[in-house]
């Protein structure tokens, strides 16, 4: 069964779907971000140690890989979990499971999210977008990337302005999770022509020029699952 199966079982896991389009909710839905994301993952690990293997040590997809087995295995064991149970369960998973840059930062990112979600059964726009910058908030102030620095931020950020303005435009949550998906998209687009000042891709200097960040591209895909379990899917 898939992983996405799995969490479908559990009905309750994960902490985001929805029915009416305009809340992220606790409740029986087809599928979850998470349980979608670690399918995805394994599809792209290939793809993504290969991207490591460029301007890295190969091993982001299997990194992942790992993680997200775990998480799905730590999520499957939660009994109707609220929003921020499931995403620390999601953190503490990374953190302990993936080695190197990436797992302490995804890590982080969820964490902090957790925090930010405080006791709510349920996130709308609103609630996904503030929990979402806390996260990134947290991931800079641990790896300290700004924008342009060919990292996972050069994904998140513009995702994040893209929610920030879907809300402010008062759209529905499937439509503004596919538009940060799609500015995830972009962002991890623009990394192959930057250099590399963060992490180990910058020992390689301006040799980092013309290829895809891997984190980046992780960042896609886990912004791209969250839009399609809600339905939302490609742009
Ligand atoms: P490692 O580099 O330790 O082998 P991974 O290969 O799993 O770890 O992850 C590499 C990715 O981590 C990079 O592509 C980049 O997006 C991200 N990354 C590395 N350092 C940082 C940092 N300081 N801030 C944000 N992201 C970073
Ligand atoms: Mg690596």
């Amino acid at each position: 069964m898939s992983a996405a199966g799995r969490l479908r079982f559990a009905g309750r896991i994960a902490g985001f779907g929805t029915a009416s389009g305009t809340r992220v909710v606790l409740g029986m839905w087809e599928s979850s971000p998470f349980g979608r994301f670690a399918d995805v993952i394994a599809e792209n690990r290939g793809h993504l140690s290969q991207l490591d293997t460029a301007i890295g040590d190969g091993d982001h997809g299997t990194n992942m890989d790992r993680g997200m087995r775990k998480v799905v295995e730590k999520l499957d064991a939660l009994e109707d979990p609220d929003v921020a149970t499931s995403l620390k369960t999601v953190g503490m998973a990374l953190v302990s499971s993936v080695g190197g840059a990436a797992g302490p930062l995804y890590g982080t990112l969820f964490l902090q999210m957790a925090a930010a979600s405080g006791d709510k059964r349920e996130l709308d726009l609103t609630g996904w977008t503030e929990a979402l910058a806390s996260g990134v908030k947290g991931l800079q102030a641990r790896g300290k990337a700004q924008a342009n620095d060919k990292t996972m931020v050069d994904a998140l950020l513009p995702a994040l302005e893209a929610l920030n303005a879907a809300a402010s435009e008062g759209a529905a949550l499937p439509d503004a999770l596919t538009r940060s998906a799609d500015a995830a998209e972009e962002g991890m687009k623009a990394t192959i022509e930057l250099e590399a000042r963060r992490g180990r891709a910058s020992y390689l200097g301006p040799r980092s020029v013309g290829h895809q960040d891997p984190g980046a591209t992780s960042t896609h895909l886990l912004l791209r699952s969250a839009a399609e379990a809600l339905g939302g899917g490609a742009g």
